[in-house]
């Protein structure tokens, strides 16, 4: 067992470290209170394209840089760290292509990955609606057979990217019991968009997807009929992981940030970061971080690859999404008044990290997997 970063997993991070604080940071610093608009999200896009991230998960004959899930973890998670607003929209963009790439058929890839994976082009994922959330089984939206094609009516809810998407992956039922992934394009497809306003993450874009009687040929089907609930399963675990690099991210940056004020504020004739209880809150931060790490870079480690890589993901997530709010939260505490203000970026991390403990599975959802894992006793409902 190795815990020290690879020489070329290093070198990597640090040379993409340095582009995006100084090519990615300028951009997206200027929506961290609004989502960013669809020009500048496919500008954002098409920038990181080039160091696989939006397309790292594609093997090289699908077009994409085919990293391994752990090194293209170490490049969310420094993005995050700068801006976890533009790792929101990549990771989402990055899974609907993957879902594209694996499963959709060979007109519908030719069609759409090379532009998915160059960043011309942004997905997104519509799962969860207004009365399905944790249980996805109870999503509403139709989709009947009318020839050959489908009409698809639904209304989505929280959809990361919706704002920004050009296409859009909707899981609908297809029969009582059948769940089914469809392709939807804004340009050819009427889509109404909401963009919903939020705690925090606000540059990334997230919104309710209405549609009403939408015509879908059946060639745009991803992966075959009934396929798409077992498709969208599979994909939690690795969504798991890539909302865990998030959370390490803002989680490394409030840590930073409360050392530097630490060491700067002065109260009783000394720097506050010398007083015993902020070395305390301090401590704490740096383990919970520490163990975070850990957790996250197994779970990525094995992603698809260990028996219990759902296991890992679950536990990865559920912890270090809490674990980026208690750091947060102690960064605030340790910024006195200054960190409940807009003046200092703290604030910001606290409300970015609270988004975390809910998308994918929320801490409750995973605590049930692992349990269940634990004891072999579903506790779901
Ligand atoms: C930042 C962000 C991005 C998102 N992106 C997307 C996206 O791109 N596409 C998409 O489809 N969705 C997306 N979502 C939605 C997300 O997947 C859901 O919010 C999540 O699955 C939880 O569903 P819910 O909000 O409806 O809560 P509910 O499922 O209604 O849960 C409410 C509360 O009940 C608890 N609960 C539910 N069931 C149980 C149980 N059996 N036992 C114990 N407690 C339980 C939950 O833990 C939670 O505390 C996103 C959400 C966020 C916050």
């Amino acid at each position: 067992m190795n815990f020290e970063l690879s020489e070329e997993h290093r070198l990597a991070v640090e040379s993409w470290g340095k582009f995006v604080k100084k090519e990615i940071f300028p951009l997206a610093k200027e929506y961290q209170g609004e989502a960013f608009p669809p020009d500048v999200a496919h500008e954002l896009m098409a920038l990181m394209a080039p160091y696989g991230v939006g397309n790292g998960w594609i093997p090289v004959e699908g077009g994409g840089m085919g990293y391994d899930y752990f090194t293209s973890g170490l490049f969310f998670e420094e993005l995050a760290k700068f801006s976890p607003d533009a790792a929101g929209l990549a990771w989402v963009a990055e899974g609907a292509a993957l879902k594209i790439y694996n499963n959709a058929s060979d007109k519908i890839k030719q069609k759409y990955l090379p532009d998915l994976v160059s960043g011309k082009l942004i997905g997104c994922s519509a799962i969860s609606e207004p009365g399905a959330g944790s249980s996805v089984r109870e999503i509403r939206t139709k989709a009947i057979k009318d020839g050959n094609s489908y009409r698809v009516s639904g209304t989505k809810m929280w959809t990361s990217n919706a704002s920004v998407a050009d296409v859009f992956l909707i899981l609908a039922k297809t029969d009582e019991r059948q769940f089914s992934l469809f392709l939807l394009d804004r340009k050819e497809h009427k889509i109404d968009v909401r963009e919903i306003k939020k705690l925090g993450l606000n540059g990334w874009s997230m919104g309710e997807v209405h549609l009403d009687d939408v015509r879908v040929s059946a060639d745009n089907l991803v992966g075959p009929l009934g396929s798409g609930l077992r498709e969208t399963m599979k994909g939690f675990d690795r969504s798991r992981c890539f909302v865990s690099t998030l959370a390490l991210g803002i989680a490394q940056s409030a840590l930073d940030d409360a050392l530097k004020y630490a060491a700067d504020r002065e109260q009783f004739g000394k720097p506050i970061a010398g007083h015993q209880l902020i070395q305390s809150l301090l401590a704490d931060m740096a383990t919970d971080l520490a163990a975070s790490k850990l957790l996250v870079y197994r779970a990525l480690t094995g992603l698809g690859i260990s028996p219990d890589c759902s296991l890992h993901a679950s536990i990865a997530k559920s912890f270090s999404t809490e674990a980026a709010l208690r750091i947060s939260s102690h960064a605030i505490q340790i910024h006195g008044a200054f960190g409940l203000t807009t003046e200092f970026p703290v604030e910001r991390h606290f409300r970015n990290s609270r988004m975390l403990t809910i998308p994918d599975g929320t801490t409750q959802i995973n605590k049930l997997i692992i349990g269940k894992a634990l004891t072999g006793i579903d506790a779901f409902v």
